[in-house]
């Protein structure tokens, strides 16, 4: 039963005369959950005479706003949008593995592997484990040791898919919290340091320098990072091989994708990030996980390019929230025990603003990205010639609703070069007031957050 509040406010929107303008706004946000108001005028002008041909302003919306979609790519924050930019990553992905937005479909021979790096233990989890479809025990060891906590550190439970203790330590007190983090506030630094290696080791077995290698070859990437249920960071990551010109040129003979798998196997096994000792800890040496996953992509094999192309979409509108984290920042003078966390996420939120307020440390930033358990990276990113851009994609959109916009008579069609587009827009809030958002819910067919409501 909804909140009397929110029925004063969805019989009153339904009351008000400007209610079928609203409804198609909220229509036109495509379910977004917490659509930003855009307060302003548009005006168009004929440069030569100075006549006014069109204008728009929001004075005469519905709460004098236009609302326009959020475009978060965090699927928990709003799930329409995230949805948009989960299908933009899979055409971009995509295109760098089968071809099209501007990539030439001879791509499709190009040498290239689907890479999973991960992180080095910090300590013993809970974990499911399957082998042949047989449901494992977790962590079964018959002359188990007991830890100095008095915890033994055996568990022979098959553990479901949904259990929560999955990814949460045998011994909390045994468990290196500031190794994990520490490895999420360097991953991208080591992810870094894994690609100058790859080119070298590419080099060295053509023969090379790295600069001549270059001149035969580019090392094209897109990489998304995921969260394991531990908390710590991992790197799916497509790796392609181009001539010198990218995609649209053919590799040397040389370059097979055994060279690759190779230049990978022994770049994720060589880099290292040296964290340096301060206050009261010790130095560190960062390495990947001895867990590497190679495998070749190709069109209708094992990993075929769609498979491939989707996962990456999928991650790229996750964070760490399955971790059981918080979807915002966290200060330390908040009571992260009065927090919705669970209590493994905690502890590294805490070891967070601990490791984080040492002067020596002060550059990971690890206070700011606690919610984040220390990771400050990008979940997605690629190399400027692996396919199209992000940009494209939105552009390629934005022209196709423009053109609807303009057939079906809601913007007026006019010469570019002759007609000056004057707008002014400013920022007005964001989100529904509860009664507007169980409207739009009703309107959209989006359902409401689970919790929390609009802000
Ligand atoms: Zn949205
Ligand atoms: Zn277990
Ligand atoms: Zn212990």
């Amino acid at each position: 039963m909804p909140h009397p509040h929110a029925v004063a406010g969805m019989v009153s929107r339904l009351n008000d005369p400007h209610y079928a303008r609203w409804a198609s706004q909220v229509r036109a946000t495509g379910g977004c959950r917490q659509p930003i108001h855009l307060r302003g005028k548009v005006q168009h002008i004929d440069r030569a005479t100075g006549e006014l041909l069109h204008s728009y302003s929001t004075r005469t919306e519905p709460d004098g706003v236009l609302r326009v979609p959020c475009k978060t790519r965090r699927a928990s924050r709003c799930p329409a949008c995230a949805e948009v930019y989960r299908a933009d990553t899979y055409q971009l992905i995509r295109a760098g593995l089968a071809g099209g937005k501007g990539v030439p479909e001879t791509v499709t021979a190009h040498p290239c592997l689907f890479v999973t790096l991960t992180a080095p233990s910090f300590g013993i989890v809970h974990t499911r484990r399957e082998k042949n479809g047989k449901l494992l025990p977790c962590h079964a060891r018959r002359d188990a040791a007991t830890c100095p906590h008095g915890r033994v550190m055996s568990c022979a439970a098959r553990h479901g898919s949904e259990e929560t203790c999955l990814g949460e330590p045998l011994c909390p007190d045994c468990y290196d919290y500031a190794g994990s983090v520490l490895f999420n506030a360097l991953a991208s630094e080591l992810w870094r340091r894994f690609t100058l290696a790859l080119r070298r080791r590419l080099a060295k077995a053509a023969g090379l320098t790295v600069r001549e290698l270059r001149e035969q070859v580019t090392v094209s990437f897109a990489k998304v990072a995921e969260y394991q249920r531990r908390g710590v960071v991992h790197f799916h990551a497509v790796i392609r091989l181009d001539g010198p010109d990218g995609p649209s040129s053919p590799p040397p003979a040389w370059a097979t994708a055994d060279a690759l798998a190779d230049a990978v196997r022994h770049a994720a096994s060589a880099v290292a990030v040296t964290v340096p000792a301060a206050e009261g800890e010790p130095a560190r040496v960062l390495r990947w996980g001895a867990q590497l996953d190679v495998r070749p992509i190709t069109m209708g094999g094992e990993l075929t390019d769609q498979a491939v192309a989707g996962y990456i979409a999928k991650y790229a509108t996750k964070a760490a929230e399955c971790v059981g984290t918080l979807d915002r920042r966290i200060s330390p003078l908040d009571d992260l025990d009065a927090l919705p966390l669970r209590a493994h996420a905690r502890r590294l939120i805490a070891e967070c603003f601990r490791l984080g307020a040492l002067d020596g440390l002060a550059d990971l930033r690890l206070t700011q990205w606690a919610h984040m358990l220390g990771f400050r990276g990008h979940f997605s990113t690629k190399s400027r010639r692996y396919s199209t851009t992000f940009g494209q994609i939105r552009e390629e959109r934005a022209e196709h609703m423009r053109a609807e916009a303009v057939s079906t008579g809601r913007l007026p069609l006019f010469e570019e070069d002759t007609v000056l587009v004057i707008a002014e827009w400013e920022y007005a809030g964001q989100g529904y007031s509860l009664g507007d958002a169980l409207l739009a819910a009703a309107l959209t067919g989006v359902p409401l957050a689970d919790s929390g409501g609009p802000r």
